[in-house]
């Protein structure tokens, strides 16, 4: 994981201990030694992480934060506030200033490596997210993409998997006020919850009386419904290598007791942001793939989503000697529909063409759009002469009732051509052999004089 990571103190000891330690992970590591200079920085390049003293001489680490918070190009680096143990109050100062995480002097190099990457990672997914709503935006598609909100509306939703009570009171106490909390004391009953819940982060005790934690986290992490569940291990200093185990089997952050509440809170929300980020994303990937093989104007499939199944479904009828038929509409002088009424009238007929061929075909049918005003619907498992006879009820359906247009105040007549064929089984016949005859049986039908259906045999 590459990333650009800038580290700004004041002490240049500090700095150069911190840049070591990144550039060995081969992280590029910039450095500021002062506020002034790291604002700069954060503006003109890119950063994808900031790790930020306090205590500094001009601006304090305090206000660069919330500089950068409040900036727009700015707001979503990550920033790790790092200070001395004793500090509390300025963690909670770290956290209104709006602090991703903290990190304490002497900085503990496993926690450093672990925060960082964790916050890179979200950082990079926040970028792809930003990227692809600038692109949406773009092509008008702004609806299909829906940053996560994370305001007091949408509380996260949290579950704590710990059999001692004692050890979840401490945890109740400072998540209560900020989550929806759910507990459960058996390790084996909480992987069950959490795959039934949708919970936004799940805290794992390090320790169970009669279980291995590891196994828990393990098979969190490989259920479908946990696999992208945020996991934070609840861990004791002496637990070292266990926490090292953990974040190698993919648990996602971990926590020390005696748990600090401020600590506690920022962790989770840095992985409740994250889980958000990435559903979001997913959504987003789900929505443009959709968008991919969609027709914007009509919903139907578009031409490229023709052209990668109706091979597939004219071997699926040739392995199992079945029946295939197509179809090819096409609206007769719709060029002079839209040159007496205009583009907007073109497009609306063209809409209501295709809620007419959705509701004349069956689910297991495929109709897209083949481009401009011709419609193709593929229909398996379908005879020549029942083919003939959906095509004869559309060309009726398009015929005998009217289309609005400019919003219902004109019903132009519109009529529609429309050539059938069927997958010839002796023949080795083809996607592309299919289409062509449909399309030859189309242009004899406006050869005819157009509103009629003709029919190709192979
Ligand atoms: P024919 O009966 O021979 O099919 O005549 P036609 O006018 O329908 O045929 P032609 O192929 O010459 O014209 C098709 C027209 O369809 C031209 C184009 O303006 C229109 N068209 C194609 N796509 C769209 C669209 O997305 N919206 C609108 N409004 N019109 C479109
Ligand atoms: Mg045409
Ligand atoms: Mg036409």
């Amino acid at each position: 994981m590459t990333a650009r990571i800038l580290v700004v103190d004041d002490i240049e000891a500090n700095r150069n201990l911190l840049e070591t330690r990144l550039l060995s992970e081969y992280f590029d590591v910039l450095t500021a030694a002062d506020g002034e200079q790291a604002l700069e920085i954060c503006s003109a390049m890119s950063i994808d992480l900031v790790l930020l003293d306090i205590m500094m001489p001009g601006i304090d680490g305090f206000e660069v934060c919330e500089q950068l918070k409040s900036g727009a190009e700015t707001a979503h680096i990550p920033v790790v506030i790092v200070t001395a143990l004793d500090e509390m109050k300025d963690r909670i100062r770290g956290l209104e200033a709006g602090a991703d995480d903290f990190l304490t002097k002497p900085v503990n190099e496993m926690q450093l490596l672990t925060r960082v990457r964790s916050l890179v990672r979200l950082k990079m997914l926040t970028d792809e997210l930003r990227l692809r709503a600038v692109t949406a935006r773009d092509i008008g598609l702004e609806e299909l993409f829906r940053p996560s909100d994370e305001g007091t509306e949408n509380r996260p939703r949290l579950l704590v998997i710990d059999d001692r009570e004692v050890s979840f009171e401490k945890l109740g106490k400072a998540l209560r006020g900020h989550a929806a909390l759910t507990h459960v004391k058996d390790p084996q009953e909480g992987v069950l919850h959490a795959a039934d819940g949708n919970y936004d982060c799940i805290f794992v005790a390090a320790t169970f009386k009669e279980f291995d934690s590891l196994r828990v986290c393990s098979q969190l992490r490989s259920l479908d419904r946990t696999r992208f569940s945020p996991i934070i291990l609840v861990a004791d200093s002496e637990d070292e290598s266990l926490i090292g185990r953990a974040l190698e089997l993919g648990v996602n952050d971990y926590i020390v007791r005696p748990v600090d509440a401020n600590e506690l809170i920022a962790r989770m929300r840095t992985q409740v942001r994250r889980k958000r980020y990435h559903d979001g994303l997913r959504d987003n990937v789900a929505a443009s793939i959709e968008m991919a093989v969609t027709d914007g104007l009509t919903g139907l499939h578009n031409r490229r989503y023709l052209d990668t199944h109706l091979e597939t479904l004219v071997a699926r009828a040739h392995n199992r000697g079945k029946q295939l038929s197509l179809l090819i509409t096409d609206i007769d002088r719709f060029k002079l529909v839209n040159d007496t009424y205009g583009h907007d009238a073109g497009d609306d007929i063209l809409r209501e063409f295709a809620r007419r061929i959705r509701i004349n075909v069956r689910g297991m049918d495929l109709a897209c759009r083949y481009g401009g005003e011709e419609f193709v619907i593929v229909m398996p498992d379908t005879l020549p002469h029942v083919a003939m006879e959906v095509a004869e009820r559309l060309r009726e359906q398009i015929e005998a009732v009217g289309f609005k247009i400019e919003n219902g105040a004109r019903n132009v007549g519109v009529t529609v051509s429309i050539g059938v064929t069927s997958l010839d089984a002796a023949e080795n016949d083809s996607a592309k052999a299919l289409l062509k005859r449909a399309d030859e049986a189309l242009y004899e039908a406006k050869g005819a004089g157009r509103n009629r259906v003709v029919s190709k045999a192979a």
